[in-house]
């Protein structure tokens, strides 16, 4: 349809009182990119993709969604957005996975799935339950339809959030430690997943603490350090030995 990048983000800047979170962040991701942003605790990652999906107003920067800039203004030294509507559609085009699945508890898992489609963009019900079936069989919860969250396990619970935020057909799925909050025997199960999407060219920016999945999955390491990116390459070049010092204490942290 358009060549226009699917994510172009400029110079994000966001604080909390006199707390810089970010410090001016840019990142551009090109259809079927996977990028992994790693970094420590409370170097901004969450808030990176909170701005990114809007549930953060940055203070500053631009974001670009599959060539549409977010509209804002500032004023009394606070940003708005311009248009609600256009907050939604933009929103609409990015899907979000959290490290806490957060389902929907009183729907099941079909109905989750089908939930977005069916009210936010309107679309027939047949349609979205015949797409929310192919989704729910590929991320191998198909049995689970008619379940509640309550009764599938966290990994079950975090591909059938997957399969809702697929539902939508996200132009960039955006997922933030999607299985930090997993038994250790269930994260390959939704690491599988995340693989197989990347394998069909979905654009992917994905925070994680799972260096498996950033060396063998992504095509780009973007690693974080107080609200700035200390560096990024390709996978090779990050785990090689010719990123930062920074990163190397960081990665660290995981070998021993
Ligand atoms: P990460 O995801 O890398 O661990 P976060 O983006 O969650 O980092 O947090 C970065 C910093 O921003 C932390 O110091 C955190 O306390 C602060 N922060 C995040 N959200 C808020 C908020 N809503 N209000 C105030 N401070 C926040
Ligand atoms: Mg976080």
């Amino acid at each position: 349809m358009s060549d226009a990048l699917p994510l172009s983000v400029r110079n994000i800047r966001k604080s909390f009182g006199r707390h810089e979170v970010l410090k001016g962040i840019s990142l551009d991701a090109r259809q079927g990119d996977v990028i992994s942003l790693l970094g420590a605790s409370g170097s901004g990652k969450s808030t990176f993709l909170r701005c990114i999906n809007l549930l953060e107003i940055a203070n500053g920067g631009e974001i670009w969604v599959d060539g549409e800039q977010v509209r804002w203004h500032h004023k009394a030294g606070r940003t708005r957005v311009d248009s609600q509507k256009q907050i939604d559609r933009i929103r609409s085009n990015l899907g979000m996975v959290f490290q806490s699945f957060n389902l929907w508890s009183h729907m099941t898992i079909l109905e989750n799935v089908i939930e977005g489609p069916v009210h936010v963009l309107k679309r027939p019900k047949a349609d979205c339950r015949a797409e929310a079936e192919t989704l729910l069989e590929k991320v191998g919860i198909a049995d689970k339809r008619n379940a509640y969250p309550a009764h599938l396990s966290g990994g079950q619970q975090q591909r059938a959030a997957i399969a809702r935020a697929l539902a939508m057909k996200p132009k960039v799925m955006l997922f933030d430690e999607p299985t930090s909050a997993l038994d250790p025997e269930l994260v390959g199960d939704v690491l599988r997943v995340m693989r197989a999407l990347a394998e069909d060219g979905m654009t992917m920016l994905v925070v994680t603490h799972e260096m498996g999945f950033a060396r063998t999955v992504s095509n780009r390491v973007v690693f974080m350090k107080e609200g700035l990116i200390d560096s990024s390459g390709t996978p090779d070049e990050m785990f090689g030995g010719a990123a930062s010092p920074a990163f190397h204490q960081f990665i660290g942290h995981f070998e021993r």
